[in-house]
């Protein structure tokens, strides 16, 4: 079989890109190549920035209720191949197909928070600011936007972005991550069978030069970033520099407290849920379990009999329960973090380095790895590892829990497990992240409210989804009027 090479969608159609240089993107579980994704140029980005330029007047004036229509018609045909992306998506992010489901599951979510754009974008107006004198605040579209995307959520993370992009009136750009281009390519071919007009969405396949050339052009007024902190703060940095908006979500470190009054067996399955499913490769997978008191021993025991029990493999297979990390490169710094841990003295209850999986020589195999003894200062408890690793620690009550947490330089998600209203409350007002979860391991992104973290895991004002999306892809003006 041929490997295609993929194209940049610009204008409405289907354009090779400039660049010449292409990737391989591979099937994290097989090794097997799906295509080659070329890294575009900034003169692409020019072309795609001017099609989006060129369709926006048109666009904002085309009453919101009629843009809203375009995406009623993307909701259903993104429902008539959930399952068809679904399966790209495990296919070149190497995901369970039940992890698949739910990530373009939540994307679809936020095409349909983002058809009530009549009612969402309203402004607010009040008579008689002053005598015979009204006061309106309007919302009004400002031009083109970029979306940069990471590897770990292929269908959902872009859909935070482009329906209420479009909403709203802009035009948008969209980079996927190059390490899952695929699941774009078809949202992409869906959005053109929706019918929308030539420019209002575009798609250039890239990495840092793309991502550079977003921030550095004239045209695009604002940039929406997912990905690590390190390249979070440089696209907020450069941004801010030229004017633009910008949203910027970062990595994490997720903390999840599990208190001595907890449900055990509940909150044990639903904690080894958040470590471990998607691999850990989940921006609010717990990494750091603290155990407080008498509850350290039981959610010890419980995570270490729930990991055994997970079966490793390709995630297309019915009864695998936890796939691949993305990458040999990303499989290698999950390695290195894990020995880094050991000469560090935090002592490995389940050692996942040597996981492989009969037949599939080829995948980018780590098992489920369980350290215990870890103290704050290790780089396993202050790093980001992105993989299925878990750091244990003890704490004696609720107040030196929340100092652990709070002294972490991420400040994403964090989780308490409690049956406590007085623990929980503590918890949610004391504890730093931007996104807390009571008894629940995951404090999922859901459209209707705003999404993101806090410190060094968010740079920016206005966060994704929800009203903030709203606020982010709008200029709220105000118009003062006094007729005589
Ligand atoms: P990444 O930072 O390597 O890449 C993200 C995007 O930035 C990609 O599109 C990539 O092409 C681009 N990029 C990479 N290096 C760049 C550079 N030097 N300059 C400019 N652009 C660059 O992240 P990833 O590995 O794809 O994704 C995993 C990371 O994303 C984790 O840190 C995870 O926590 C984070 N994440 C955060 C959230 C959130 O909501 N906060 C959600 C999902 C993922």
């Amino acid at each position: 079989m041929t490997v295609p090479t993929l194209s940049n969608y610009i204008g409405g159609s289907w354009v090779p890109s400039r660049g010449t240089t292409l990737l391989d993107v591979k099937n994290p579980a097989t090794g097997e190549i799906l295509a080659r994704v070329p890294l575009s140029t900034a003169g692409d980005v020019d072309d795609a920035v001017g099609a989006a330029a060129k369709a926006f007047p048109a666009w904002r004036e085309t009453p919101p209720v009629e843009r809203a229509r375009y995406l009623f018609k993307f909701k259903g045909l993104l429902d008539a191949h959930r399952e068809e992306i679904g399966r790209i998506c495990t296919s070149e992010n190497g995901k369970t197909l039940a992890e698949s489901r739910s990530d373009v599951g939540r994307g679809i979510e936020n095409v349909e928070h983002a058809c009530g754009i009549p009612t969402l974008m309203m402004g607010k107006s009040l008579e008689d600011v002053a005598r015979g004198i009204d006061c309106e605040a309007t919302r009004q579209p400002l031009g083109v936007f970029a979306a940069i995307t990471p590897f770990n959520f292929p269908p959902m993370v872009p859909l935070w972005f482009l329906p209420y992009a479009v909403a709203c009136g802009n035009t948008f750009v969209l980079k996927p991550s190059e390490q899952v281009p695929l699941s774009q390519r078809r949202v992409f071919e869906l959005l053109a069978e929706a019918g929308l007009p030539p420019g209002v969405v575009n798609l250039v396949n890239g990495a840092k030069d793309v991502v550079d050339a977003f921030c550095a052009n004239p045209g695009v007024r604002g940039v929406s970033f997912v990905g690590s902190s390190a390249v979070a703060r440089h696209v907020y940095r450069t941004c801010a520099e030229n004017g633009k908006r910008v949203q910027a979500l970062g990595g994490a470190k997720n903390f999840i407290v599990v208190m001595p009054d907890a449900d055990m067996p509940k909150a044990v399955q639903n904690v080894c849920d958040s470590i471990f499913g998607c691999a850990g490769q989940r921006c609010l997978a717990g990494s750091i379990v603290v155990g407080v008191g008498e509850a350290y021993g039981k959610v010890r025991d419980g995570l270490l009999a729930a990991a055994k029990a997970i079966r490793l493999g390709n995630g297309a297979e019915a009864g695998v329960t936890m796939g691949p990390v993305i990458s040999p490169r990303a499989k290698d710094r999950v390695l290195s973090y894990v020995e880094a841990g050991v000469k560090e003295g935090a002592r490995l209850l389940l050692d996942g380095r040597k996981s492989s999986v009969p037949d599939l020589p080829g995948g980018n195999w780590v098992g489920p790895t369980i350290f215990e003894d870890v103290r704050p200062q290790m780089s396993v408890a202050k790093d980001e590892i992105f993989g299925p690793v878990v750091c244990l620690m003890r704490a004696e009550g609720l107040e030196d829990a929340i100092g652990l947490v709070n002294a972490s330089e991420y400040g994403n998600a964090s989780s308490i497990y409690t049956s406590s209203g007085k623990h929980a409350r503590e918890y949610r007002q004391r504890a730093h992240p931007g996104m807390i979860g009571v008894n629940v391991g995951i404090a999922a992104p859901m459209a209707f409210f705003p999404f993101g973290g806090a410190k060094g895991s968010f740079f920016g004002d206005l966060k994704a989804h929800g009203d903030a999306a709203i606020d982010f892809f709008t200029e709220r003006k105000v118009v003062i009027t006094r007729w005589f």
